[in-house]
Formats: C-alpha cells, sequence, structure tokens
C-alpha cells in the first residue's frame, strides 16, 4: 500500500476554562435581579466582556448603559465586574439610584490596596491598559497618587516624587509573563519598589495562561474563545503565540471560524477567556470534529472551586422575598 499514513486530527482542550468565579456571580447577579424586581434592569458598562452574555441578557430585559447619567432616577443599576471609581458610586448616589455593586471581590481587594497605599502617601504606579474600565476603576481610588503604566517600555516615562516610597499594583487580567517584565525594568528603575500585599492578577487569569501555555507548544493553530474587549481573552492568543504555536485566533462564535486556519494542521488548541460560556466552546468543538478534528483530549493544569457570595444588595432583597 502506497498510501502514507494519515496523522491523526486531535484537540487539546484546556482545562481551567471559561467563566471565573467573579463572572460566574456578576452574571447572576443580574439574572436575579431581573427575577425578583423585573424588567428592566439598568447595568453600568458591559456586566462582562462578552457579547453573547451581554446580549443574552439584553434579551430578557437588561439596558446596557455607559454611565448612571443614563438611568433614569430612582431606578436599579447593577454595576459591572469590573468595578467603579468612588466618583461613579457618588454620581448614582446622586441621581438616588439602587445599586447592586456586582464588582469581583478580586478588583475590590485591588481597589482597598490602592486607598491604603494612597492614605500612607505612596507613589502607586498601577500596571493595566489605559481605557480599561478595571483601571479607570482602581485608578478614580487615588487619583492623586496613581499613574497608570502600560507596558514595559512606559516605564521610561515614569516619574515619581520620591524614588523610595513607591509601590506596584495591577489589572486582574494582565499577562504575567509581560507584567513581570515590566515589573522587573520598574525595579531597575527603583530598587526599593514595594510589591503589592498579594498577586493582582488573579488566579483565574493566571489557571487559564498556565494551561495554554502547556498545550500551545503541542498546537499548530490555537482558538481562544472571547471578545475582543476581553482582556483575559487577548491575553490568552499572546501567550499562545509566545508558547510556540503557529497561529491563535480569537473568536465570539464558531461561525467566525475560517477552515483555511486549519489547512496543514493536525492539532488544535481551544481555550475561553473568564467571561465565556461553556456552551460557545461547545459548539466550536462540535464545528472542529466536523472538520475531522473528532478527538479531544484535555489539558488540565488546575482545578477550581472557588465561589463567591452574590452581592450584599441582592442577598438582602432575596431575604426579604422569601
Ligand atoms: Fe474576578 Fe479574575 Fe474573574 Fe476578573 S477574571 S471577574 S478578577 S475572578
Amino acid at each position: 500500500d502506497s498510501q502514507p499514513p494519515v496523522a491523526t486530527k486531535r484537540v487539546l482542550l484546556a482545562a481551567p476554562r471559561g467563566y471565573c468565579a467573579g463572572v460566574d456571580r456578576a452574571v447572576i447577579a443580574v439574572e436575579k435581579a431581573l427575577e425578583l424586581h423585573g424588567a428592566p434592569v439598568y447595568v453600568r458598562k458591559e456586566i462582562v466582556h462578552n457579547k453573547y452574555v451581554v446580549e443574552t441578557l439584553a434579551e430578557r430585559g437588561a439596558i446596557f448603559v455607559n454611565d448612571t447619567d443614563e438611568v433614569p432616577e430612582g431606578a436599579r443599576v447593577v454595576f459591572s465586574a469590573h468595578g467603579v471609581s468612588p466618583a461613579v458610586v457618588a454620581a448614582a448616589k446622586e441621581r438616588n439610584l439602587d445599586t447592586i455593586d456586582a464588582t469581583c471581590p478580586l478588583v475590590t481587594k485591588v481597589h482597598k490596596e490602592a486607598v491604603r497605599f494612597a492614605k500612607d502617601d505612596y507613589d502607586i504606579l498601577l500596571i493595566g491598559h489605559t481605557g480599561h474600565e478595571e483601571v479607570e476603576g482602581t485608578a478614580g481610588e487615588a487619583p492623586d497618587h496613581i499613574q497608570i503604566v502600560n507596558s514595559p517600555d512606559d516605564v521610561d516615562n515614569v516619574v515619581v516624587r520620591d524614588p523610595d516610597k513607591v509601590v506596584w499594583i495591577s489589572q486582574t487580567t494582565l499577562s504575567v509573563d509581560e507584567t513581570m517584565e515590566t515589573v522587573n525594568r520598574l525595579r531597575t528603575k527603583f530598587p526599593t519598589l514595594q510589591n503589592p500585599p498579594s498577586d493582582d492578577i488573579c488566579y483565574a487569569t493566571q489557571n487559564r495562561q498556565v494551561a495554554v501555555k502547556k498545550l500551545a507548544p503541542h498546537c499548530d493553530v490555537v482558538l481562544v474563545v472571547g471578545s475582543r474587549n476581553s482582556s483575559n481573552s487577548v491575553r490568552l492568543t499572546e501567550v499562545a503565540l509566545d508558547a510556540g504555536a503557529r497561529a491563535s485566533y480569537l473568536i465570539d462564535y464558531a461561525k467566525e471560524i475560517d477552515s483555511a486556519w486549519f489547512d496543514g494542521a493536525t492539532t488544535v488548541g481551544i481555550s475561553s477567556g473568564a467571561s465565556v460560556p461553556e456552551i460557545l466552546v461547545q459548539d466550536v468543538l462540535k464545528y472542529l470534529a466536523e472538520q475531522g478534528f473528532g478527538e479531544i483530549e484535555e489539558v488540565r493544569t488546575a482545578t477550581e472551586d472557588l465561589m463567591f457570595s452574590l452581592p450584599r444588595e441582592l442577598r438582602a432583597d432575596l431575604k426579604k422575598a422569601g
């Protein structure tokens, strides 16, 4: 027989992937608010950075707004998982809004660090992406003390009052490796630079990156399910490329996949960002099975069982409702 053997096509499926505890809690918060109070429920910004989640909740009666001034006086508004600055909380109060704060507790933790170091009059270097909602919220806790450092190259522009009283903190959804590069450059400039009391890049971001790092060297292509504005999802495509995947694509839905991406490929890696429901990954797996990638091997690097209780305001309302 002169036929060459056909290479087995397979999928390496990252685990953990998809929903983290903070996203799960924020999405349930909007669902519960709709159940308890009926539509509409206003949500400031996208509750989590995922198109499908936002569209599904909008169909059920959530109204997404850019800021509290678009919410009618006295109405109910949910703050997104990314957190808000004190100025936003004050503006909501001014309009008599009934607020439900779905800020992820791990973002709140970073806010508290910012407040504490500002109180001690540190110069705070917030490593993160200018314009990202989480960074706006954290920076808003101490605008006079915080400056944002976007990347390792940004370090050259940092000027502080006292080089011996500087601390760095970070956005929760960054690349672990790039952040360390930024910190190393900062430390060369400010040798006594203080670390945050604990990791600001959250467990979910870290775990998803570790899993992708492990599978990417064995993959021709890595698909990451997630939205463009999802920081942790975008980071996963970068991690895949850094770890040796030939190509990596970010997709919201299976229908965005171009079969040409798999020309000559035998192994496809798959992961999904922390704001992505598993149903979207299953759709991608179905599509890949149709393309001959039917064999699925899970690459698990951690197990997660963290859960957060619902926002305080909702727990109180649920209790009242019996
Ligand atoms: Fe919280 Fe991390 Fe999830 Fe963001 S990615 S909501 S910080 S657990």
